[in-house]
């Protein structure tokens, strides 16, 4: 979940669609399914079998990178957002949110710290409180740059690390300095518990993934991203998850995000990495009623759309599934975004039904919305 305090939707765009360089990331290559190459030359040595290979060829699934999302489980991120958390839930000024989902992150994903080593951890937590607490994840650019560094060191080794040009030298220090602590005294539990989310939800994605990727690629008439990054941590932030480029951070351990709730949320965080016009289409249709954008608009689309499609795609394995948005109470709690649901629900969900055009469902909403007679 992402959401931008802001006033119009270019300044939106602006922060969600920034250019970072991501070219430092290891491509990795689109990876096809060859099963049926691997099944057709085996059989291919008989000419009996010419036929089946035809049948083969022709009932062949149209290609695609063979998993939409690549999960990490990396043990410096992890350690670089439980600092973050840890040295939140001690301040004393923080607002009740910031409070509750750090002080929940950490009861979830507890360690005990030896008393040996509490001074060395101690240390590094005051210097997140220092350096970091008061910078948000999603919207400081230094924030976004460190998860990008900590996300690719992976497992990286302490010495790899005192060499990555691309973190300040105070912070090396102190992250090698905890990590001797966190790698025994948390990362086993830490490490577990995000290995059982990534695999729960790959089971989940391996059975609804591909409708839901296409779904959303017609909806927001948007090509999937080539690389798609998720790194799981216990804890990513106030919210459970955010998104900037093709870089997803989310919670393994939030309750929020368990089972298909999970499913749903990584399919909304997808929706933030997807390049759309699908807001300038409504952004003109705004316009053209001469109509102010309507505060936090596109992200009350993702949440609504992101819910119906999980909700369509459940219908058969779990047909009483509600949406996160409803089971939460979003938008009854954020400001213009009752009247914004009760649109979608008239005529955006038609759209995503089949019963109504793109483009009808775009006018009826953008007049529901900044017209009611
Ligand atoms: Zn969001």
């Amino acid at each position: 979940m992402n959401t931008a305090p802001r006033g119009d939707l270019s300044e939106y765009l602006g922060k969600t669609k920034h250019t970072e360089d991501h070219s430092a990331y290891q491509r990795h290559p689109l990876r096809r399914d060859t099963s049926l190459f691997g099944i057709a030359v085996r059989l291919v040595r008989t000419r009996e079998s010419f036929l089946i290979l035809l049948l083969l060829i022709i009932s062949a699934p149209t290609v695609r990178a063979a998993e939409p999302i690549e999960f990490r489980n990396g043990f410096w991120i992890n350690l670089h957002h439980y600092l973050y958390a840890q040295a939140l839930a001690e301040t004393k000024t923080a607002g009740p949110r910031l409070l509750s989902t750090a002080n929940s992150a950490i009861q979830h994903a507890p360690c005990t710290i030896p008393g040996s080593e509490r001074v060395v951890w101690t240390s590094a937590v005051e210097f997140y409180a220092t350096h970091y607490i008061s910078k948000d994840w999603l919207f400081d650019d230094e924030m976004r740059q460190l998860n990008d560094a900590l996300g690719q060191m992976g497992d990286a080794t302490g010495k790899t690390l005192r060499s990555a040009s691309a973190l300040p030298e105070d912070l090396r220090e102190v992250l090698i300095g905890a990590a001797a602590v966190y790698r025994h005294a948390c990362w086993p539990a830490h490490h577990g518990a995000n290995a059982a989310w990534i695999g729960a939800e790959k089971a989940r994605l391996a059975k609804h993934g591909a409708t839901l990727v296409r779904r959303l690629e017609q909806v927001y008439l948007a090509k999937w991203p080539e690389h798609l990054i998720a790194d799981v941590v216990t804890y990513a932030n106030w919210a459970g998850a955010y998104t900037y480029g093709t870089h997803i951070t989310i919670d393994s351990v939030n309750s929020d995000y368990q089972e298909d709730s999970a499913l749903e949320m990584i399919f909304h965080e997808s929706s933030h990495a997807l390049d759309t016009t699908l807001f300038e289409e409504f952004a003109d249709e705004f316009k053209l009623q001469r109509a102010p954008w309507p505060r936090q608009f596109d992200h009350a689309l993702i949440f609504y759309t992101a819910g119906i499609l999980t909700k369509q795609e459940l219908a058969r394995t779990n047909p009483s599934y509600v949406p996160y948005g409803d089971r939460l109470g979003i938008f009854q709690r954020l400001q213009g975004w009752s009247e914004d649901e009760a649109a979608f629900d008239r005529a955006w969900k038609p759209y995503l039904e089949g019963k109504k055009t793109r483009k009808e469902a775009i006018q009826d909403v953008v007049k529901m919305i900044c017209c009611k007679e």
